[in-house]
């Protein structure tokens, strides 16, 4: 079975209430390719805003959320509140999380079980820095990333990988489509030895760094690229050619 192609929206710390609605405004009145499911994500404070403006059948993803149910957590947000605001996916493990806000592996992977086991799609990023790529470690960081989530949960249904690698994130060096179609099947590699054959062949894997309505192309017609994560190109009008890039 096809694999369906997605495409994500990280909007980062970006916009306002008037930008918000515009964006979501610009994806409601295009013609989209009716076979990729598009997430959209921007600050909570736009979470409810967002899902309340923009059109059924496209979904609203926090950047984040807690790996508790309730309490004494200033500043986080629950697994429920999300579920019951409407919001289905939540991204997990970006490198500007895992990097500026020094959260590890371990702490990723029990987010990552918290939000599966309440339901939430997942989208679980993943990359190494220019130094590690350098050095050759790139597969060992990505597989090290994703076998902490592996260690703590079984079902990989609700979750899509964002293989995203940090030399590229916001500096317009996109990576290859050779160098990310390699990363993408030795990650779906990776996921039949460690998970399940079946994970491997149904789980979305993203490439995200630099994608603009320029590259999506070629990268879509890789093999193993499933979809993309967005960032800067997720706030401008080209985020619809990217939705649409099979299409071109
Ligand atoms: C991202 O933040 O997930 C991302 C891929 O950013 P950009 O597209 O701007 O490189």
């Amino acid at each position: 079975m096809a694999r369906q192609f997605f495409v994500g929206g990280n909007f980062k710390m970006n916009g306002n209430i008037k930008t918000i609605k515009e964006i979501v405004a610009n994806i409601n009145n295009a013609k989209l390719d009716s076979n990729v499911e598009v997430v959209i994500a921007p600050p909570s404070l736009y979470l409810l805003l967002a899902r309340e403006h923009l059109r059924e059948g496209l979904e609203v993803a926090a950047q984040n959320v807690y790996d508790k149910a309730n309490g004494a957590f200033t500043g986080e947000i629950s697994v429920t509140q999300l579920k019951e605001s409407g919001i289905t996916w939540t991204i997990l493990g970006h490198s500007e999380r895992r990097v500026i806000l020094q959260e590890d592996d371990q702490f990723v992977a029990s987010k990552t079980k918290a939000a599966i086991d309440g339901g939430l799609g997942v989208i679980l990023c993943c990359g190494e820095s220019l130094e590690q790529r350098e050095a050759n470690k790139t597969i060992e960081v990505v597989t090290t990333q994703l076998k902490a989530v592996a260690d703590k949960i079984s079902d990989w249904s609700k979750i899509v990988i964002a293989y995203e690698p940090i030399w590229a994130i916001g500096t317009g060096k996109v990576a290859t489509t050779e160098q990310a179609q390699e990363v993408h099947a030795a990650i779906r590699e990776w996921l039949k030895k460690t998970v399940s054959s079946e994970a491997a062949e149904k789980t979305r894997i993203l490439y995200g760094g630099s994608v603009t309505e320029k590259n999506s192309g070629d990268l879509a017609k890789q093999p193993d690229i499933d979809g993309f994560l967005v960032g800067g190109a997720s706030l401008k009008p080209a985020f619809i050619d990217i939705i649409n890039c099979k299409q071109a």
